[in-house]
């Protein structure tokens, strides 16, 4: 132990989104603070989640528009694609990320800790041989790929390993079936790769509103990626000109440059010495929390994709951090973080956005007090394309109730990454379909069918 200097108010251990967010919001609260971090700051979603992702959908959606560019009359844009160059500004402007998050760290007076931190007792946690003591902890240590356990599963790349591709992959296989599998299939699709999206049931995002399945399922079938569906795959072999990714019923795709496994994250709890704290596991491997963040240890608290919080999203593991710090440290005795109606936007092309229950659950809830509208159009994006060039969108809202309270919005179509946050307030605020039908309308958006559904 080595004196004041290593006794903090709060340890996080992980600084990613929630760790990150948690100390900063302590600290302004007048905590004596550390965050713990065993490889770059900002974590997954800063490092090889959504901001890599990001602008790698934006690279995407560059070169969906450059298609478009003959449509408006030009002439001569022919695009050709510089992986390395991409990869590279994108990298660069991580790098830049991780400083500020570095900077902003110490401007919010919290010391940043770098290597692995593992639990020595419950109020002590060792790091690079040093030991340091909390009164409180986060634990915050997110999730890593998941890769199916069958022979050769470890020659295919993760979502992590996509980020490391130093060359764009001419044919490629992506297996999954929910955000990732279909953003990075989407992505690769639209940069100019040959990409099969393998499910191993009938459609992938069967969380999702079944209208927006189905968009998307027609979507795909229009413009790509090409969707491989009830496909279990039980092996991946290096053959002569490719991978071959084989599955249950015999079939096998073959002379794959990439094979990328996008089936499930799993949480980071390797070497935290959590036994030595006395926290309890679940059997998933996550950490259950009450629903003040509180593990069954009551000092030591957890959030983020490590628990079992049902939106692994960066802004859920923010949001639940600094409610915990404002509680513990703010004097907001009632603070805390409500995991329902939480806005989510899938980044395909075009993007799926979505707060609250889908008609299914709703129905499952409410019975036939559920009312649903929906739409579906070609928005004026696509005004001068050729007909088998245009895209359509879907918008569905699911209503409860006489009043008809609008309790799901479902979105598929351009636009409706940036449409989905106003929304997703007023439907917290308990918006009826009347409030949006007595809102007068934005002409000509696609955001206009939202307030004119009938
Ligand atoms: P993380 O951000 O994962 O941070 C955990 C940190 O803990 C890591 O930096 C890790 O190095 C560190 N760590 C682990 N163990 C230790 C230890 N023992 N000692 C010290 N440090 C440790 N979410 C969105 O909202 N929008 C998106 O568009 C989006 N896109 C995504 C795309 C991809 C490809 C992926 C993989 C995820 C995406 N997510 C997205 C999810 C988002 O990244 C996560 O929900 C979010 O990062 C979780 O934050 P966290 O604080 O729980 O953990
Ligand atoms: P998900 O849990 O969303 O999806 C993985 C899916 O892959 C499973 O649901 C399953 O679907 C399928 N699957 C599982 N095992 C296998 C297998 N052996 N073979 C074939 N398919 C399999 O995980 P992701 O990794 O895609 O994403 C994790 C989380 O990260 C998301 O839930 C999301 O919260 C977050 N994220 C958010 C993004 C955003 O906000 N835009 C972007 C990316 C991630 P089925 O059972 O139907 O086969």
């Amino acid at each position: 132990m080595s004196g004041e200097q290593n006794q903090y108010d709060l340890i996080c251990i992980g600084g990613g989104s929630g760790g990150i967010a948690t100390a900063r919001r302590a600290a302004a609260h007048g905590a004596r603070c550390a965050v713990v971090e065993s490889a770059r700051l900002g974590g997954t979603c800063v490092n090889v989640g959504c901001v890599p992702k990001k602008v790698m959908w934006q690279a995407a959606h560059a070169a969906e528009v450059m298609e478009r560019a003959g449509d408006y009359g030009f002439s001569g844009v022919s695009p050709r694609l510089d992986w390395s160059a991409l990869v590279a500004a994108r990298d660069a402007y991580i790098e830049r990320l991780n400083g500020i998050y570095d900077r902003n760290l110490g401007n919010s007076g919290v010391d940043t800790i770098r290597g692995h931190a593992r639990f020595v007792d419950p109020h002590t946690v060792e790091v690079n041989g040093e030991r340091y003591r909390a009164e409180r902890f986060v634990i915050a240590t997110g999730g890593v790929p998941g890769r199916p356990g069958i022979p050769g599963g470890d020659l295919g790349i993760d979502s992590d390993g996509f980020f490391e591709m130093a060359d764009r992959p001419e044919k490629v296989a992506v297996v999954g079936a929910g955000y990732i599998a279909v953003e990075l299939a989407g992505v690769l699709h639209q940069l100019g790769s040959d990409v099969q999206l393998v499910v191993r049931r009938e459609r992938p995002l069967r969380d999702f509103d079944e209208a927006i399945q189905n968009a998307y399922v027609d979507a795909i079938g229009q413009h790509g990626p090409t969707l491989v569906n009830h496909f279990t795959p039980v092996g991946l072999e290096a053959a002569w000109g490719g991978y071959a990714l084989h599955a249950e019923d015999g079939r096998s795709l073959e002379g794959l440059d990439q094979v990328i496994w996008a089936v499930g994250r799993l949480p980071n709890t390797d070497g935290l010495g959590l036994e030595a704290a006395g926290v309890r596991l679940s059997e998933q491997g996550t950490i259950p929390v009450d629903d003040w963040q509180a593990s069954n240890q009551p000092h030591i608290f957890a959030l983020g994709d490590v628990t079992d919080n049902p939106y692994p999203l960066t802004p859920v593991a923010i949001a639940a951090g600094r409610r915990l710090a404002d509680r513990l440290w703010g004097g907001q005795s009632d603070r805390r973080l409500e995991y329902r109606d939480v806005p989510t936007v899938v980044f395909t092309h075009p993007p799926i956005g979505t707060v609250g229950l889908t008609e299914a659950d709703a129905r499952a809830r409410y019975g036939d007090a559920v009312r649903v509208y929906q739409t579906g159009f070609v928005p004026m994006d696509f005004a001068l394309s050729p007909a088998e060039a245009k895209q359509r969108s879907t918008m569905k809202l699911v209503c409860v109730g006489e009043e008809e309270r609008v309790v799901g919005i479902h979105l598929f179509g351009v636009g409706s990454d940036e449409m989905l946050q106003g929304f997703a307030v007023a439907l917290r605020m308990g918006a009826t379909k009347q409030d949006l039908d007595d809102t007068v309308a934005i002409h000509p958006t696609s955001a206009e069918e939202l307030v004119t559904m009938t």
